[in-house]
Parts: C-alpha cells; sequence; structure tokens
C-alpha cells in the first residue's frame, strides 16, 4: 500500500499527544482514529483526532503490539559457536535425542562470558524493537556451567530497553536442579539480582520424584519472593512425561494461581483425549499459561485444542539462530506465519488464533493485564501496511510504525527497484 505521510506536526491544536489516524481495527468496520497521552489509550474513535504528532495508518490495520512468550536471550546468535550436531538430535523427536541435543548444546557454555553474550542479546533486543515486540519471556541459563554470565547481561538490558520492549528474565537451571548440584545456590542468586521469574526444566531430572521436587522447590522459592515461574515441561516424544501436571499442581499448592506458565510440553501433544482434558481441567484451576513454539520441533502442543478448551495459549520464538533453531529474527509474524501451517491454521479463525497467540493472549500468559487497543489500554501499538490480517500474515514484514509507551519508536518501509524496461508497468515485454 503506497504510504505518502510520515510523522508530522499538526496545524490545528491537538488534543492528544499522539494520533494514530485512519486505522483498521481487528472486529470493527470502518477507520478509526486512536488517541493516546501518557503511555495510555485516551480516544478510539470514527471522529477525526488532532495530536502533536501523527502516524497515518492510510487504512492498514493497527493492532496491540507482539508479545513473545519465549526466548532463550542468552543464546541467540550461537549457532555458529556450536555446530549443528545439537540441532539435529534435537529436531529428530526422540526423548533420547533431546536429552542429548541438551548436552552437546551445553558445549556453548565452556567460555560463557557475558562479554560476548551482551552485545548478542542487545541485537535480538533491537530487533524486537524493529518487528514491535513488546514484552518477552527472555530465559537465562543459570547452571553451574553458565554461572550467572547470562542472567547478569540480560538484567542489565531489561533496565536499558524498559518501556520499549520489556524483558521478564527467567532464571532458569537448564542442566536441572538434582542433576547439577549447585544450580538451586545460582538460581536464588539470580533472584536476590532481580530476576523476575524462576524457572525450572523438571523432565530432564532421573526419576519423577526428582522431578516433584524439582517443581516443589522453585514454585516454594518463586512464592517466597513474590516472582513468577516458567518451566520448560514434558519437552520430548513421550507420553509417558508429567511435568506439566506437576507444574499446576505445585502452583495451586504454592499460592501461585496465574503466575506461572509452561512452555514447550511438546509429549502433551501425545497425550491421549481422556488424559489432555485432566490435564487442561488443572491448569484451568492453577491459572497456568501455556507456550508452544511449534516450528522448532517435529512435535508441539495441541494449541488449537486447548485454546478451545478455554486454556490461554502463546506462540514462542523460543530460538534464533542457536543450536536449537538454525533461523529466526524475532518477528512474531514469522512465528504466527509457520504455527498458521504447523498447526494447520490457516482460515479465518485459525488465523486470529495465531494471531492472538503472538499479541493478546500471549499478553495474558505473561501476566501483562493492560495490553488491549482500547481505551485505558497501554499505547504499545503496530501499525501494519495491509488492512486485512490474511494479507498481514501473508507478508510478515515488519510494522510501517512501532509505537511503544505511547512513542514511535521504529518506522519501516520495504521498496523494490524494477530495473526491466517496461516491468514496473506490469509487462516484460
Ligand atoms: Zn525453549
Amino acid at each position: 500500500m503506497a504510504r505518502a505521510s510520515r510523522p508530522r506536526l499538526n496545524r490545528r491544536v491537538p488534543t492528544h499527544q499522539l494520533v494514530v489516524a485512519d486505522a483498521t481495527l481487528r472486529g470493527r468496520d470502518g477507520r478509526w482514529q486512536i488517541g493516546v497521552d501518557d503511555g495510555r489509550i485516551t480516544a478510539v474513535g470514527a471522529d477525526p483526532l488532532s495530536g502533536h504528532e501523527e502516524l497515518d495508518a492510510a487504512g492498514a490495520l493497527v493492532t496491540e503490539s507482539f508479545v513473545n512468550g519465549h526466548l532463550h536471550l542468552d543464546k541467540v546468535y550461537t549457532l555458529d559457536r556450536i555446530g549443528d550436531a545439537a540441532l539435529t538430535a534435537y529436531t529428530s523427536g526422540e526423548m533420547g535425542s533431546a536429552l542429548h541435543s541438551i548436552e552437546l548444546a551445553s558445549a556453548v557454555k565452556d567460555d560463557y562470558d557475558r562479554s560476548w553474550i551482551e552485545p548478542n542479546a542487545r541485537r535480538a533486543v533491537l530487533e524486537a524493537v524493529r518487528y514491535g515486540v513488546r514484552h518477552v519471556l527472555a530465559f537465562a541459563d543459570v547452571d553451574t556451567k553458565a554461572r550467572l554470565e547470562g542472567v547478569i547481561p540480560l538484567l542489565a538490558l531489561r533496565e536499558e530497553f524498559r518501556g520499549v520492549v520489556d524483558l521478564q528474565v527467567v532464571a532458569f537451571p537448564q542442566d536441572g536442579l538434582l542433576r547439577d548440584p549447585g544450580a538451586e545456590e545460582l538460581v536464588r542468586e539470580a533472584v536476590e539480582l532481580g530476576a523476575d521469574v524462576v524457572g525450572g526444566i523438571p523432565w530432564i531430572e532421573h526419576t519423577d520424584a526428582e522431578a516433584h521436587e524439582h517443581v516443589r522447590r522453585m514454585c516454594e522459592l518463586a512464592a517466597a519472593r513474590g516472582r513468577r515461574v516458567a518451566m520448560l515441561v514434558d519437552d520430548a516424544g513421550d507420553p509417558s512425561l508429567r511435568t506439566t501436571e506437576m507444574l499446576a499442581a505445585a502452583m495451586l499448592q504454592h499460592d501461585l494461581v496465574g503466575r506461572g506458565v509452561a512452555n514447550h510440553a511438546r509429549a502433551v501433544g501425545l497425550y491421549a483425549r481422556p488424559s489432555l482434558e485432566r490435564l487442561a481441567g488443572l491448569a484451568k484451576r492453577a491459572g497456568l499459561g501455556f507456550v508452544s513454539d511449534p516450528h522448532t520441533g517435529p512435535l508441539h502442543l495441541p494449541v488449537r485444542e486447548l485454546t478451545a478448551m478455554g486454556i490461554p495459549v502463546a506462540l514462542g520464538q523460543d530460538d534464533v539462530e542457536d543450536a536449537y533453531y538454525p533461523f529466526g529474527r524475532h518477528n512474531m509474524l514469522e512465528i504466527a506465519f509457520l504455527a498458521a501451517h504447523a498447526l494447520e491454521a490457516v482460515d479465518t479463525a485459525g488465523i486470529d488464533l495465531v494471531y492472538d497467540a503472538v499479541s493478546t493472549t500471549a499478553a495474558t500468559v505473561l501476566g501483562v493485564g493492560d495490553h488491549w487497543l482500547e481505551v485505558g489500554g497501554s499505547a504499545d501499538l503496530v501499525v501494519h501496511h495491509h488492512p486485512s490480517l490474511r494479507e498481514v500474515l501473508a507478508e510478515h514484514a515488519a510494522p510501517a510504525y512501532v509505537v511503544a509507551s505511547g512513542r514511535l519508536v521504529a518506522s519501516s518501509t520495504s521498496t523494490t527497484t524494477f530495473h526491466h524496461d517496461r516491468l514496473d508497468e506490469g509487462v516484460i515485454a
């Protein structure tokens, strides 16, 4: 779509700090004007508004900005340090291979150092700004190999980018707690340093009893320190894995209702229907949200089924060019586009579902309470290049404008010049 206008000063007496004009909104007919003041949406209406700064949506779709439910932010851009043996093992979908891949991938931690982790993580956060990602559940390995080398730069970036890209930093004991003596003390230290979320990976422990103990200790810590929990659960092709259930049950026991996230949970995709329904019932009681990343493996959570059961399910980027996934731009539209295929969600309802899963539903999963395009909601918006969700998803381009906390923080265009006689007129002869 041609877009002639740029942010400009308005000659009328402005009534809002920022106005997004001529917007198409999801689920509403007509064109809309959005007024923004002090980081909040203060007006949504059909009548013209004036602002100190105005962004012309030119009829294109405007929505809430994106939310990334899961990212290993300390490992971004590390694939070239490791080689792809771990990648081959992880994507084969076998439990033994998944465990093996984690062991192979841990080679990157032989020289884990904040001095090279920080610029990598910064690059991925800048990509978040470009693509309109406003909130990220950002995992940092905290274990006896990584020590605090990953979590410290992420905590610094969190402070630096607050209000533009909000990082919820997860202290994540990637190699287990009972398998990796010393990891628990490091997680406690990371929480004292300010990590927002207590992590976990119970399925990796050697027995169910130890998995239980892993979940119990981390939930106890989260409850004691007023933190949320986020765990990688049941991340292998084995339907006997039950650590998602353990997490939900522990949230109920430790007064963490509505404050937990289950990531990966691939094994749930192999559950028989009665087991799935039982888990969904428990997850609902516990207020447990899910994050799936169907582009990173051959097996995934049954996203559509759980959503239909009333469970909030987000999508996550999971990895950017690391030992588990070789691509990734921190573009949540790309993740939704890939998920639309993996989940066979290409009809209108499916497209709505995957878009929600990288925006409003993902905000719910992460406990972000005001991520709504309505009066009173946070002024975190993306202005796209097309009016329909289908076109936006098909192109999965960086938004024309990204507004964070009521301020324009990024704008993107894409242009092609044809260099062949009359190609610009649509003919080649
Ligand atoms: Zn992951």
